[in-house]
Protein backbone atom coordinates (compact mmCIF):
# COMPACT_ATOMS: atom_id res chain seq x y z
CA UNK A 1 0.00 0.00 0.00
CA UNK A 2 2.96 2.20 0.98
CA UNK A 3 4.15 1.77 -2.64
CA UNK A 4 0.83 2.99 -4.21
CA UNK A 5 0.34 6.32 -1.73
CA UNK A 6 3.74 6.90 -3.30
CA UNK A 7 2.76 6.53 -6.75
CA UNK A 8 -0.02 9.05 -6.11
CA UNK A 9 1.95 11.39 -5.00
CA UNK A 10 4.43 11.38 -7.64
CA UNK A 11 1.35 11.27 -10.06
CA UNK A 12 -0.08 14.14 -8.92
CA UNK A 13 3.26 16.31 -8.99
CA UNK A 14 3.76 14.84 -12.74
CA UNK A 15 0.30 15.60 -13.44
CA UNK A 16 -0.09 19.63 -11.85
CA UNK A 17 3.39 20.38 -11.74
CA UNK A 18 3.23 20.99 -7.74
CA UNK A 19 3.09 18.92 -4.09
CA UNK A 20 -0.23 17.71 -3.43
CA UNK A 21 -1.78 18.93 -0.01
CA UNK A 22 -2.85 15.52 1.43
CA UNK A 23 -4.30 12.03 0.91
CA UNK A 24 -7.27 10.32 1.38
CA UNK A 25 -8.37 6.47 0.30
CA UNK A 26 -11.45 4.53 -0.04
CA UNK A 27 -11.41 0.65 0.06
CA UNK A 28 -13.45 -1.42 -2.44
CA UNK A 29 -15.48 -4.03 -0.86
CA UNK A 30 -16.79 -7.86 -1.12
CA UNK A 31 -20.26 -8.43 -0.32
CA UNK A 32 -20.50 -10.92 1.98
CA UNK A 33 -24.20 -12.17 1.58
CA UNK A 34 -27.48 -10.20 0.47
CA UNK A 35 -27.41 -9.46 -3.29
CA UNK A 36 -29.77 -6.81 -5.04
CA UNK A 37 -31.39 -6.24 -1.60
CA UNK A 38 -30.12 -3.14 -0.70
CA UNK A 39 -32.09 -0.75 -3.23
CA UNK A 40 -35.56 -3.30 -2.31
CA UNK A 41 -34.52 -1.09 1.23
CA UNK A 42 -33.95 -4.98 2.80
CA UNK A 43 -30.47 -5.97 4.29
CA UNK A 44 -27.00 -6.66 3.39
CA UNK A 45 -23.79 -7.86 4.78
CA UNK A 46 -20.54 -6.60 2.76
CA UNK A 47 -16.99 -5.78 3.96
CA UNK A 48 -14.82 -2.84 2.99
CA UNK A 49 -11.55 -4.94 1.94
CA UNK A 50 -7.63 -4.35 1.91
CA UNK A 51 -7.67 -2.71 -1.44
CA UNK A 52 -7.79 0.82 -2.03
CA UNK A 53 -8.31 4.24 -3.76
CA UNK A 54 -6.10 6.46 -2.92
CA UNK A 55 -6.49 10.48 -3.99
CA UNK A 56 -3.85 13.41 -3.53
CA UNK A 57 -5.49 16.37 -3.72
CA UNK A 58 -4.46 19.82 -3.91
CA UNK A 59 -6.58 23.26 -3.38
CA UNK A 60 -6.79 25.65 -6.38
CA UNK A 61 -8.27 29.27 -6.62
CA UNK A 62 -9.94 29.75 -9.55
CA UNK A 63 -12.85 27.11 -8.70
CA UNK A 64 -11.80 24.67 -11.30
CA UNK A 65 -12.05 21.15 -10.46
CA UNK A 66 -9.23 18.84 -12.35
CA UNK A 67 -9.26 15.15 -12.03
CA UNK A 68 -6.51 12.77 -13.43
CA UNK A 69 -6.09 9.07 -13.04
CA UNK A 70 -3.23 6.70 -12.67
CA UNK A 71 -6.16 5.02 -15.30
CA UNK A 72 -6.98 6.97 -17.81
CA UNK A 73 -4.89 9.53 -20.44
CA UNK A 74 -6.82 12.66 -20.22
CA UNK A 75 -6.88 15.31 -17.36
CA UNK A 76 -11.07 16.12 -16.92
CA UNK A 77 -11.37 19.85 -16.07
CA UNK A 78 -14.77 21.93 -15.06
CA UNK A 79 -15.61 24.86 -13.55
CA UNK A 80 -17.43 24.08 -10.34
CA UNK A 81 -20.04 26.57 -11.48
CA UNK A 82 -20.49 24.21 -14.11
CA UNK A 83 -21.12 21.29 -12.25
CA UNK A 84 -24.29 19.16 -13.54
CA UNK A 85 -24.96 15.58 -14.52
CA UNK A 86 -25.45 16.40 -17.88
CA UNK A 87 -22.06 17.59 -18.58
CA UNK A 88 -19.85 14.94 -16.51
CA UNK A 89 -19.22 11.92 -18.85
CA UNK A 90 -17.29 8.57 -18.71
CA UNK A 91 -14.36 8.02 -15.65
CA UNK A 92 -14.51 11.31 -14.59
CA UNK A 93 -18.26 11.58 -13.45
CA UNK A 94 -17.78 9.35 -10.80
CA UNK A 95 -15.06 12.37 -8.93
CA UNK A 96 -16.88 15.27 -10.17
CA UNK A 97 -20.10 13.72 -9.65
CA UNK A 98 -19.08 13.53 -6.12
CA UNK A 99 -18.73 17.47 -6.33
CA UNK A 100 -22.00 18.11 -8.20
CA UNK A 101 -23.64 15.31 -5.24
CA UNK A 102 -22.22 17.31 -2.35
CA UNK A 103 -23.85 20.27 -4.06
CA UNK A 104 -27.38 18.52 -3.47
CA UNK A 105 -27.17 17.65 -0.59
CA UNK A 106 -26.40 21.01 1.13
CA UNK A 107 -22.48 22.02 0.28
CA UNK A 108 -22.05 25.55 -0.89
CA UNK A 109 -20.49 24.99 -3.61
CA UNK A 110 -20.33 28.79 -4.69
CA UNK A 111 -18.31 29.42 -1.52
CA UNK A 112 -15.31 26.43 -2.02
CA UNK A 113 -12.15 26.60 -3.76
CA UNK A 114 -11.48 24.50 -6.99
CA UNK A 115 -8.86 21.74 -6.91
CA UNK A 116 -6.89 19.15 -8.22
CA UNK A 117 -7.01 15.19 -7.51
CA UNK A 118 -4.89 12.60 -8.41
CA UNK A 119 -6.64 9.15 -7.98
CA UNK A 120 -4.80 5.70 -8.27
CA UNK A 121 -5.90 2.06 -7.12
CA UNK A 122 -5.27 -1.28 -6.20
CA UNK A 123 -9.20 -1.83 -6.51
CA UNK A 124 -10.08 -4.19 -9.49
CA UNK A 125 -12.46 -2.50 -11.74
CA UNK A 126 -15.61 -4.53 -12.61
CA UNK A 127 -14.71 -7.54 -10.60
CA UNK A 128 -17.65 -6.78 -9.00
CA UNK A 129 -15.47 -5.06 -5.77
CA UNK A 130 -16.97 -1.98 -6.11
CA UNK A 131 -14.43 0.09 -7.99
CA UNK A 132 -17.09 2.60 -8.15
CA UNK A 133 -17.63 3.11 -4.33
CA UNK A 134 -13.92 3.52 -3.87
CA UNK A 135 -13.32 6.22 -6.18
CA UNK A 136 -16.43 7.83 -5.17
CA UNK A 137 -15.83 7.20 -1.23
CA UNK A 138 -12.99 8.48 -1.49
CA UNK A 139 -13.26 11.76 -3.45
CA UNK A 140 -16.45 12.50 -1.07
CA UNK A 141 -13.95 12.05 2.26
CA UNK A 142 -11.36 14.24 0.49
CA UNK A 143 -13.87 17.06 -0.42
CA UNK A 144 -15.36 16.77 3.31
CA UNK A 145 -12.22 17.55 4.76
CA UNK A 146 -10.77 20.35 2.46
CA UNK A 147 -13.99 22.06 2.11
CA UNK A 148 -14.79 21.34 5.33
CA UNK A 149 -18.59 20.48 5.16
CA UNK A 150 -18.87 18.37 7.96
CA UNK A 151 -20.95 15.75 6.67
CA UNK A 152 -21.31 12.41 8.41
CA UNK A 153 -20.83 9.33 7.03
CA UNK A 154 -24.19 8.04 6.25
CA UNK A 155 -24.73 11.51 4.24
CA UNK A 156 -21.18 10.62 2.15
CA UNK A 157 -22.66 7.75 1.11
CA UNK A 158 -26.10 9.22 -0.19
CA UNK A 159 -23.66 11.92 -1.83
CA UNK A 160 -21.41 8.61 -3.66
CA UNK A 161 -24.87 7.00 -4.41
CA UNK A 162 -26.57 9.98 -5.95
CA UNK A 163 -23.11 10.75 -8.00
CA UNK A 164 -23.35 7.07 -9.22
CA UNK A 165 -27.06 7.34 -10.04
CA UNK A 166 -27.07 10.97 -11.74
CA UNK A 167 -24.15 11.88 -12.95
CA UNK A 168 -23.21 8.15 -14.02
CA UNK A 169 -25.91 6.96 -15.12
CA UNK A 170 -26.03 4.11 -12.94
CA UNK A 171 -29.43 2.82 -10.81
CA UNK A 172 -27.17 1.23 -7.97
CA UNK A 173 -28.50 1.02 -3.88
CA UNK A 174 -26.59 2.42 -1.30
CA UNK A 175 -25.01 -0.57 -0.11
CA UNK A 176 -21.05 -0.46 -1.86
CA UNK A 177 -20.53 3.56 -0.57
CA UNK A 178 -22.05 2.36 2.93
CA UNK A 179 -18.93 -0.40 3.39
CA UNK A 180 -16.50 1.70 1.93
CA UNK A 181 -17.41 4.70 4.37
CA UNK A 182 -18.03 2.38 7.59
CA UNK A 183 -16.12 -0.47 7.34
CA UNK A 184 -13.18 -1.66 9.95
CA UNK A 185 -11.24 -4.36 10.08
CA UNK A 186 -11.95 -7.70 10.73
CA UNK A 187 -15.84 -6.84 10.61
CA UNK A 188 -18.85 -6.46 8.36
CA UNK A 189 -21.05 -4.01 7.72
CA UNK A 190 -24.50 -5.30 8.47
CA UNK A 191 -26.74 -2.26 7.18
CA UNK A 192 -30.40 -2.02 7.48
CA UNK A 193 -31.38 0.08 3.61
CA UNK A 194 -34.11 1.57 5.08
CA UNK A 195 -33.50 2.97 8.02
CA UNK A 196 -29.62 3.24 6.59
CA UNK A 197 -29.21 1.78 10.88
CA UNK A 198 -25.86 0.13 10.70
CA UNK A 199 -23.80 -2.13 13.05
CA UNK A 200 -20.90 -4.23 12.76
CA UNK A 201 -20.97 -7.61 13.11
CA UNK A 202 -17.79 -9.58 14.07
CA UNK A 203 -15.91 -11.85 11.31
CA UNK A 204 -13.58 -14.10 12.92
CA UNK A 205 -12.28 -15.86 9.67
CA UNK A 206 -8.11 -16.00 10.44
CA UNK A 207 -9.24 -16.76 14.11
CA UNK A 208 -11.40 -19.75 12.62
CA UNK A 209 -8.59 -20.64 10.18
CA UNK A 210 -10.53 -19.87 7.21
CA UNK A 211 -9.86 -16.91 4.29
CA UNK A 212 -12.06 -15.04 1.78
CA UNK A 213 -10.84 -16.39 -1.62
CA UNK A 214 -12.24 -13.81 -4.43
CA UNK A 215 -12.45 -15.71 -7.95
CA UNK A 216 -12.57 -13.19 -10.43
CA UNK A 217 -13.71 -14.23 -13.74
CA UNK A 218 -12.81 -11.76 -16.04
CA UNK A 219 -16.20 -11.19 -17.28
CA UNK A 220 -16.84 -7.43 -16.97
CA UNK A 221 -20.56 -6.57 -16.30
CA UNK A 222 -22.07 -3.33 -16.66
CA UNK A 223 -24.56 -1.82 -14.28
CA UNK A 224 -25.79 0.99 -16.30
CA UNK A 225 -27.04 -0.87 -19.45
CA UNK A 226 -29.21 -4.02 -19.06
CA UNK A 227 -29.72 -6.43 -16.58
CA UNK A 228 -29.46 -4.38 -13.76
CA UNK A 229 -31.84 -2.04 -14.39
CA UNK A 230 -34.34 -4.49 -15.64
CA UNK A 231 -34.10 -6.82 -12.15
CA UNK A 232 -34.60 -3.35 -10.79
CA UNK A 233 -37.79 -2.74 -12.53
CA UNK A 234 -39.05 -6.43 -11.78
CA UNK A 235 -39.04 -5.96 -7.98
CA UNK A 236 -40.74 -2.64 -8.45
CA UNK A 237 -43.51 -4.58 -10.17
CA UNK A 238 -43.59 -7.37 -8.12
CA UNK A 239 -43.88 -4.19 -5.07
CA UNK A 240 -46.67 -2.73 -7.17
CA UNK A 241 -49.30 -5.84 -7.33
CA UNK A 242 -48.38 -7.03 -3.84
CA UNK A 243 -48.80 -3.66 -2.53
CA UNK A 244 -45.99 -2.90 -0.28
CA UNK A 245 -43.73 -0.16 -0.77
CA UNK A 246 -41.02 -2.34 -1.45
CA UNK A 247 -40.19 -5.98 -1.50
CA UNK A 248 -38.40 -5.42 2.08
CA UNK A 249 -42.38 -5.80 3.44
CA UNK A 250 -42.69 -9.35 2.78
CA UNK A 251 -41.39 -12.43 4.64
CA UNK A 252 -40.97 -15.83 3.46
CA UNK A 253 -44.61 -16.37 4.47
CA UNK A 254 -46.08 -13.85 2.07
CA UNK A 255 -44.56 -16.33 -0.55
CA UNK A 256 -47.71 -18.88 -1.40
CA UNK A 257 -49.18 -15.48 -1.95
CA UNK A 258 -47.09 -13.77 -4.35
CA UNK A 259 -46.98 -16.98 -6.79
CA UNK A 260 -50.28 -17.05 -7.03
CA UNK A 261 -50.70 -13.27 -8.04
CA UNK A 262 -47.50 -12.73 -9.85
CA UNK A 263 -46.28 -14.64 -13.32
CA UNK A 264 -43.70 -17.01 -12.50
CA UNK A 265 -40.54 -14.85 -13.69
CA UNK A 266 -41.52 -11.70 -11.63
CA UNK A 267 -42.51 -14.51 -8.68
CA UNK A 268 -38.89 -15.76 -8.93
CA UNK A 269 -37.18 -11.82 -8.89
CA UNK A 270 -39.30 -11.70 -5.57
CA UNK A 271 -38.48 -14.79 -3.75
CA UNK A 272 -35.10 -14.11 -4.30
CA UNK A 273 -34.65 -10.61 -2.10
CA UNK A 274 -37.19 -11.98 0.61
CA UNK A 275 -35.27 -15.27 0.80
CA UNK A 276 -31.71 -13.56 0.57
CA UNK A 277 -32.83 -10.86 3.20
CA UNK A 278 -33.49 -13.82 5.77
CA UNK A 279 -30.26 -15.09 4.82
CA UNK A 280 -28.99 -12.15 5.68
CA UNK A 281 -30.33 -11.90 8.85
CA UNK A 282 -29.53 -15.73 9.57
CA UNK A 283 -25.94 -15.03 8.69
CA UNK A 284 -26.01 -12.31 11.26
CA UNK A 285 -26.64 -14.59 14.02
CA UNK A 286 -24.88 -16.93 12.75
CA UNK A 287 -21.22 -15.21 12.92
CA UNK A 288 -22.65 -13.80 16.16
CA UNK A 289 -23.16 -17.31 17.72
CA UNK A 290 -21.47 -19.71 16.05
CA UNK A 291 -18.73 -17.61 14.39
CA UNK A 292 -17.97 -18.25 10.16
CA UNK A 293 -17.42 -21.62 10.03
CA UNK A 294 -21.54 -21.83 10.68
CA UNK A 295 -22.67 -19.53 7.72
CA UNK A 296 -21.30 -21.85 4.54
CA UNK A 297 -24.79 -23.10 3.71
CA UNK A 298 -26.24 -19.75 3.35
CA UNK A 299 -23.62 -18.84 1.01
CA UNK A 300 -24.40 -21.72 -0.41
CA UNK A 301 -27.58 -20.92 -0.74
CA UNK A 302 -27.32 -17.76 -1.59
CA UNK A 303 -25.68 -18.45 -4.70
CA UNK A 304 -28.42 -20.69 -6.06
CA UNK A 305 -31.24 -18.19 -5.69
CA UNK A 306 -29.33 -16.04 -7.66
CA UNK A 307 -28.87 -18.59 -10.22
CA UNK A 308 -32.30 -19.90 -10.61
CA UNK A 309 -34.74 -17.41 -9.51
CA UNK A 310 -32.91 -13.76 -10.24
CA UNK A 311 -31.20 -15.31 -13.01
CA UNK A 312 -28.06 -12.97 -12.65
CA UNK A 313 -25.31 -15.76 -12.69
CA UNK A 314 -23.24 -16.39 -15.83
CA UNK A 315 -21.55 -20.14 -16.52
CA UNK A 316 -18.31 -18.56 -15.12
CA UNK A 317 -19.61 -17.62 -11.85
CA UNK A 318 -21.71 -21.21 -11.72
CA UNK A 319 -18.52 -23.08 -12.46
CA UNK A 320 -16.39 -21.27 -10.15
CA UNK A 321 -18.63 -21.64 -7.51
CA UNK A 322 -19.01 -25.26 -7.98
CA UNK A 323 -15.45 -26.01 -7.75
CA UNK A 324 -14.69 -24.48 -4.97
CA UNK A 325 -17.50 -26.05 -3.39
CA UNK A 326 -16.08 -29.69 -4.33
CA UNK A 327 -12.53 -28.47 -3.57
CA UNK A 328 -13.28 -28.12 0.38
CA UNK A 329 -14.66 -24.65 0.78
CA UNK A 330 -17.12 -24.02 3.65
CA UNK A 331 -18.94 -22.14 0.90
CA UNK A 332 -19.11 -20.35 -2.46
CA UNK A 333 -21.38 -17.89 -4.11
CA UNK A 334 -21.59 -14.98 -6.61
CA UNK A 335 -21.20 -11.45 -4.96
CA UNK A 336 -21.62 -8.37 -6.69
CA UNK A 337 -24.45 -7.16 -8.94
CA UNK A 338 -24.36 -9.99 -11.25
CA UNK A 339 -23.68 -11.00 -15.30
CA UNK A 340 -20.02 -11.61 -14.52
CA UNK A 341 -17.60 -10.27 -12.16
CA UNK A 342 -16.73 -12.34 -8.98
CA UNK A 343 -17.18 -14.92 -7.09
CA UNK A 344 -16.30 -15.52 -3.40
CA UNK A 345 -15.57 -18.71 -1.41
CA UNK A 346 -15.04 -19.10 2.12
CA UNK A 347 -11.81 -21.41 2.22
CA UNK A 348 -10.02 -23.23 4.62
CA UNK A 349 -6.30 -21.26 5.26
CA UNK A 350 -4.68 -24.65 4.23
CA UNK A 351 -6.91 -25.45 1.33
CA UNK A 352 -6.35 -22.18 -0.88
CA UNK A 353 -4.15 -23.64 -3.39
CA UNK A 354 -6.33 -26.56 -4.10
CA UNK A 355 -8.82 -24.90 -5.17
CA UNK A 356 -7.67 -22.30 -7.11
CA UNK A 357 -5.34 -24.98 -9.42
CA UNK A 358 -8.82 -26.66 -9.12
CA UNK A 359 -10.96 -23.29 -10.74
CA UNK A 360 -8.05 -22.83 -13.06
CA UNK A 361 -7.90 -26.21 -14.05
CA UNK A 362 -12.07 -26.35 -14.45
CA UNK A 363 -11.63 -22.67 -16.37
CA UNK A 364 -9.34 -24.29 -18.89
CA UNK A 365 -11.37 -27.38 -19.52
CA UNK A 366 -14.04 -25.45 -20.72
CA UNK A 367 -12.41 -23.00 -22.58
CA UNK A 368 -13.03 -19.88 -20.08
CA UNK A 369 -10.40 -17.34 -19.93
CA UNK A 370 -8.12 -17.70 -16.82
CA UNK A 371 -9.95 -16.52 -13.88
CA UNK A 372 -7.98 -14.02 -11.42
CA UNK A 373 -7.84 -15.57 -7.87
CA UNK A 374 -6.58 -13.48 -4.51
CA UNK A 375 -7.91 -13.45 -0.98
CA UNK A 376 -9.15 -10.21 0.78
CA UNK A 377 -9.30 -9.51 4.43
CA UNK A 378 -11.98 -6.73 6.24
CA UNK A 379 -10.37 -3.43 6.12
CA UNK A 380 -11.31 -0.09 7.78
CA UNK A 381 -13.39 2.28 5.64
CA UNK A 382 -12.35 5.47 4.09
CA UNK A 383 -9.86 8.09 5.99
CA UNK A 384 -7.39 10.60 5.61
CA UNK A 385 -3.95 8.78 5.28
P1 LIG B 1 -17.04 -1.94 -10.15
O1 LIG B 1 -17.66 -3.28 -9.97
O2 LIG B 1 -15.55 -2.04 -10.13
O3 LIG B 1 -17.56 -0.92 -9.22
P2 LIG B 1 -18.27 -0.20 -12.06
O4 LIG B 1 -18.60 -0.38 -13.50
O5 LIG B 1 -19.38 0.08 -11.12
O6 LIG B 1 -17.43 -1.49 -11.62
O7 LIG B 1 -17.24 0.98 -11.89
C1 LIG B 1 -16.04 0.97 -12.64
C2 LIG B 1 -15.82 2.33 -13.24
O8 LIG B 1 -15.47 3.27 -12.21
C3 LIG B 1 -14.64 2.37 -14.19
O9 LIG B 1 -15.00 1.97 -15.49
C4 LIG B 1 -14.24 3.84 -14.13
O10 LIG B 1 -15.09 4.62 -14.94
C5 LIG B 1 -14.51 4.20 -12.67
N1 LIG B 1 -13.29 4.02 -11.87
C6 LIG B 1 -13.10 3.11 -10.88
N2 LIG B 1 -11.87 3.23 -10.33
C7 LIG B 1 -11.26 4.23 -11.00
C8 LIG B 1 -9.97 4.85 -10.93
N3 LIG B 1 -9.04 4.44 -10.07
N4 LIG B 1 -9.70 5.86 -11.79
C9 LIG B 1 -10.63 6.28 -12.66
N5 LIG B 1 -11.85 5.75 -12.78
C10 LIG B 1 -12.17 4.73 -11.98
MG1 LIG C 1 -19.62 -0.37 -9.14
Amino acid sequence: MSDIRDDVVAGFEETFGRSSEGVWSAPGRVNLIGEHTDYNLGFVLPFAINRRTIVALGLRDDGVLRVASEFADEVAEIAIADLAPERLHGWSAYPLGVAWALGQFGADLAGVPGADLYIASTVPVGAGLSSSAAIESAVAVALNDVWQLGFDRQTLAKVGQLAENKAVGAPTGIMDQSASLLGREDHAVFLDCRSLDSSLVPLGFAEAGLELLIIDTGVSHSHATGGYAARRASCEEGARILEVDSLRDLTVDDLPRARNLLDDETFRRVRHVVTENQRVLDTVIALRESGPLAIGELLDASHISMRDDFEISVPELDLAVETAQANGAIGARMTGGGFGGAAIALVPSAGISRIQVAVDGAFAEHGFGQPTMFTVTAAGGAARD
